[in-house]
């Protein structure tokens, strides 16, 4: 049986995550302008939430009776656009490859740390293929020597150091496994990277390191290769379309609020011959939202049914990455259209919304390659790294 409704305690999160977004969109705007290189403009936990509770943490800390956890964590993220994080949220994707592919002595050294993750170089970011980040063992000493440069990378600068994919040395056959280990911030030959200012989502810092014979000891090196770091992204791929169906849902609302202020009523009864231009743009856009949210819940929904670490339900979160990601640029474009130059105008967030989204499908794989994984998984094709 298809079952949409939500459970009890998913519309109890839900509303928490509502709450906390309201009170999110009244520091977007300070948000926005004056987070530089990882320096917010207010302190965290902001004191407007302080006293409240935390919604993320309210469902890690009890999501008996929910529709599932990951169910819930997703539609709490449709719910909040993101706006202005106002709590120090745990955003550390490197930290999540540890904790599931760390020994228990490696999560002893480094599980206290905030670890990001250090994939995209210069000349590979969509094709991984491409990544010359290298490491050598020296024998004599027992360490790792590791080179190479890394470049956007979220919450580095913040953090204490990166969950880092680079090349071994060649095997009997020549290829160059692939090999993670976790550099830390500040070490000796760890080059530092200023933040990257972007055109949205500048409270998210963005930065860099470079690596000139750092040396790892062993117990950096971590069990996770190419295919077990690439695939804790099937559980954030959707997470990153139901972030960016909440940016686009504050928008589809402006929209229709100042459509009404202008006389105009959304009638969906009217059927398309009887709406206006305007009415019958906003409706298509609502339509598309909700295919986007279909795909965002299915992937969702496919993770409860395989476990979460799990290869089998990477097409579901590409799809929902992709159709989210496309959905997006689609919808705020067309809501700028339909507004005008009330949305170019900084006084409303929509200007904002617009610049935010458009990040959803470039990271964690652009739109073009979620495209190419689908296609690929459909004809079962499979490319060889070399
Ligand atoms: C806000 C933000 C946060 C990020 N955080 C991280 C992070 O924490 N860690 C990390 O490692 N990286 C991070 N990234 C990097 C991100 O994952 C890459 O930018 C992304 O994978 C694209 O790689 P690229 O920038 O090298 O672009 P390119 O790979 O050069 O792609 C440029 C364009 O070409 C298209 N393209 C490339 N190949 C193909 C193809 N075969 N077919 C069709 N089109 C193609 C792409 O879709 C894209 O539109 C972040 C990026 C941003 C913007």
């Amino acid at each position: 049986m298809v079952d949409f409704s939500l459970t009890r305690r998913d519309e109890e999160l839900v509303a928490l995550a509502e709450r906390e977004n309201k009170i999110a969109l009244k520091h977007a705007r300070a948000a926005d302008v004056h987070s530089i290189d990882g320096a917010l403009p207010f302190a965290l936990p902001h004191p407007d939430v302080a006293g409240l509770q935390d919604p993320f943490e309210a469902l890690a800390n009890d999501h008996e009776g929910t529709s599932s956890e990951v169910i819930a964590e997703a539609l709490m993220m449709i719910s909040s656009a993101a706006d202005a994080d106002l709590r120090d949220r745990d955003h550390a994707f490197g930290s999540l490859v540890l904790e599931e592919f760390g020994t228990d002595e490696q999560k002893a050294k480094y599980g206290h740390l905030k670890l990001a993750i250090g994939l995209t170089e210069p000349g590979a970011g969509s094709d991984p293929s491409m990544i010359r980040s290298n490491s050598r063992y020296d024998a004599e000493t027992g360490d790792y020597v590791l080179n190479g440069e890394k470049t956007f990378i979220s919450f580095f600068n913040i953090y204490d150091g990166a969950v880092t994919l680079v090349r071994g040395e060649p095997d009997e056959k020549g290829n160059r496994p692939f090999h993670t280990f976790v550099v830390l911030r500040g070490q000796e030959g760890v080059g530092k990277v200023p933040s990257i200012r972007k055109m949205g989502m500048r409270q998210h810092d963005l930065a860099g390191f470079s690596m000139q014979d750092v040396r790892v000891p062993e117990i950096a090196k971590l069990s996770a290769d190419f295919a077990k770091t690439f695939s804790k992204f099937n559980h954030n791929r959707p997470l990153v379309a139901a972030v960016a169906l909440g940016t686009c849902r504050s928008m589809l609302d402006f929209t229709r609020e100042r459509l009404e202020a202008r006389g105009i009523s959304i009638d969906y009864a009217k059927g398309a011959a009887g709406r206006s231009a305007a009415e019958d743009r906003l409706i298509r856009m609502e339509a598309l939202w909700e295919a986007a949210w279909g795909v965002t819940m299915y992937a969702k929904w496919k993770q409860t049914q395989v476990g979460t670490p799990s290869y089998d339900y990477r097409t579901e979160a590409s799809i929902s990455k992709a159709i989210a990601g496309k959905a997006a640029r689609t919808i705020t474009q067309t809501c700028l259209d339909i507004l005008g130059p009330e949305a170019l105008s900084e006084h409303y967030l929509a200007e904002k919304w617009f610049r935010d989204v458009r990040i959803a499908d470039i990271y964690e794989g652009a739109g073009e390659i979620q495209r190419v994984l689908v296609a690929r998984e459909m004809l079962g094709y499979k490319r060889e790294l070399n």
